[in-house]
């Protein structure tokens, strides 16, 4: 193996930082930086050998899409959108709860927006109703389009380090 720094071919290398660079070097040269042990990167470190920026952009990524993965959540109008289902069908309160074997109060309270239907319910009142109660939305898509409207290089750098 060759000393990244002296060139000298040696059995083994150790990887040390010297003047914020990574480097595979001999014992010899070891002395003139910084031991780094097992896979912790110290923050001596200004430059990133490729593979690692590359590992931490990858990471990142998949963070990144995690992040913007889309959620069904209980749309915010949903007493609207139960009531006004629930007249189209020409269903009062009552006839709806009986259907979904609800109480009436039940369906007045999601009516009037003071209780948050649960799942169950939620599936319920779409089938009943034929209406969808959920929305895809990533919530937060915005918040990271507000702050990159297109990543540099230098962004991407930046984030791995
Ligand atoms: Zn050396």
């Amino acid at each position: 193996m060759i000393c990244e720094l002296c060139g000298r071919d040696v059995p083994r290398l150790k990887k040390v930082v010297i003047e914020g660079v990574i480097m595979n070097v001999c014992n010899e040269c070891a002395k003139f930086g910084k031991e780094i042990k097992g896979n912790e990167i110290p923050k001596e470190v200004k430059y990133l050998p490729p593979e690692v920026v590359k590992e931490r952009l990858e990471k990142k990524h998949r963070r990144r899409r995690d992040y913007l993965d889309e959620e069904e959540v209980l749309v915010e109008d949903y007493p609207e959108v139960v009531r006004r289902a629930r007249e189209r069908k020409g269903l009062t309160q009552e006839e709806l709860a009986k259907r979904i074997l609800e109480k009436k109060t039940v369906i007045s309270k999601i009516e009037r927006g003071e209780m948050r239907p649960d799942e169950k319910l939620i599936k319920k009142l779409e089938k009943a109703l034929d209406i969808k109660l959920k929305e895809k939305v990533a919530v937060t898509y915005k918040k990271d389009s507000k702050s990159s409207g297109a990543l540099t290089l230098g962004d991407l750098l930046k984030d791995a380090l």
